[in-house]
């Protein structure tokens, strides 16, 4: 059996650590960047420790970013009477890709989901009510994944969000079913939100 040195050992050990990436994936990944120019991997682990080191989670809408308030919540221009929720910020980048929405958003760091332990605490809910509380909110937009989970958050949330006077709204299916909306197309998730329904 051939043994890597140990860096390169190392190397694939941690590349490996990383979702979605299998022991053979790791090793493609670990021999392209020992092929590489060394700037390649200097460039590569820079750009990895900046990123973890310089973003936080916004304070306002737990969105990840490198201010705090994030620049999302900054913005004089966006329309502060509505707060779109989503479950992880990468659904933030979907939907600002549609350009079909301009209100605020929230990220909720996740699902209702018993299987996994995950209840309503575990989310950023607490933060959510709490913005609702001191502002002028009048639709809060639930586009939490069209799965179990997201579906289960998505009443949980009108049942704690309608009783404030607050129209709760779920953006439509046409989404697939069990699907993620970071894969969601732009027309799709654009229709979606236009034939929210309220909830
Ligand atoms: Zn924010």
């Amino acid at each position: 059996m051939l043994y890597y040195a140990e860096p390169v050992a190392k190397l694939i050990e941690e590349l490996g650590k990383l979702p979605g990436i299998g022991p053979k994936t790791a090793q493609r990944l670990a021999f392209h960047i020992l092929n590489a120019d060394p700037g390649v991997a200097r460039a590569l682990a820079r750009a990895i420790v900046n990123a973890r080191e310089k973003t936080r989670y916004c304070s306002v809408c737990s969105n990840l970013t490198d201010t705090d308030p994030c620049q999302t919540c900054r913005d004089e221009s966006r329309n502060r009477s509505v707060i779109c929720v989503v479950e992880e910020p990468r659904d933030i980048v979907a939907i600002e890709r549609t350009r079909e929405y301009r209100g605020l958003y929230h990220v909720l760091q996740g699902a209702i989901s018993p299987m996994e332990g995950v209840g309503p605490d575990e989310l950023k809910i607490k933060e959510l009510l709490a913005r609702l509380r001191d502002s002028s909110v009048q639709e809060v937009i639930v586009a939490t994944n069209p799965n179990v989970e997201g579906e289960a958050t998505a009443m949980y949330l009108a049942r704690l969000i309608k009783p404030l006077g607050i129209k709760v709204t779920r953006i439509a299916h046409g989404l697939p079913v069990g699907g993620d909306l970071e894969y969601a197309d732009e027309v799709t998730l654009s229709k979606a939100f236009e034939g929210r329904r309220e909830l």
